[in-house]
């Protein structure tokens, strides 16, 4: 069932968001050579909770931090830990926030230092992606039109796009139907409504698209393991467009 949020909402849903867009900013900061995934996780949950937030994925399903940290091959649900990062890795940051009841989901893929050529580009066609899909995101579309157009803009860069993880429709529930795919077909899916709040986020890998999750039963790689960036936010359908409540 699609829940369709009220102006009033998605004003709370965007409070929520802009401490989101907020603790990525910060963390951008401090990602260098030498710190530890752990420690950007420590960063993150004190910085939530000093803007009155609770870490959404703290405890969800069993999830042992307050980001997700995702280096090279690692796709998403990367569990924070000892390991430093170092110069020429990537790393993508995923997390999410509740605000007096309100959820916000939002993901930046990060470089270490400097990093290839190959790799900066992914995450610039991963990001520019993310907009073609919201650009569809318009009263009288379909889902597929999102879907499609993410998938097109990255398959078409020769680009694998994970199909076993999804975007998701968001509002007091972290994942609320629809699920929202980076791939499909335009003029399919469910109808595009003003209420509409989506975490859209395309995966994206250098190579297959195909991905395996590790005996941590958490952390999702890549099966060949080639690199993948992954971008988010959520993303309100208003009365003037889409509206991204995480940038
Ligand atoms: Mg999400």
């Amino acid at each position: 069932m699609i829940n369709l949020k009220s102006s009033a909402e998605i004003g709370m849903m965007r409070k929520s968001g802009l401490v989101l867009r907020d603790l990525l900013l910060y963390l951008e900061e401090k990602i260098r050579p030498g710190v530890s995934t752990k420690k950007l996780d420590e960063f993150a949950y004190d910085y939530i909770k000093r803007h009155g937030g609770t870490p959404s994925f703290l405890g969800y399903g069993g999830f042992p931090a307050s980001i997700c940290t995702s280096v090279d091959e690692a796709v998403v649900h990367g569990i924070p830990g000892h390991k430093r990062l170092e110069e020429g890795m990537i790393v993508g940051i995923d997390a999410g926030v509740i605000l007096n009841g309100w959820q916000s989901d939002a993901a930046r893929t990060f470089p270490v230092g400097e990093v290839s050529e190959e790799k900066r580009r992914l995450m610039d066609v991963t990001r520019e992606s993310f907009f073609e899909g919201v650009k569809h995101f318009k009263e009288g579309g379909r889902l597929g039109d999102i879907s499609e157009a993410i998938q097109e803009y990255n398959e078409s860069r020769g680009y694998g796009v994970v199909r076993d993880l999804v975007g998701h429709g968001i509002g007091r529930k972290m994942h609320e139907d629809p699920a929202v795919p980076n791939f499909g077909v335009a003029g399919h899916g469910v109808k595009l409504q003003r209420g509409l709040v989506l975490a859209i986020e395309p995966m994206v890998n250098m190579g297959t698209w195909k991905v395996i999750t590790l005996d941590d039963e958490w952390t999702c790689v890549t099966a060949d393991g080639k690199p993948s960036a992954h971008y988010e936010n959520t993303v309100a359908l208003t009365e003037n467009g889409a509206e991204i409540l995480t940038l």
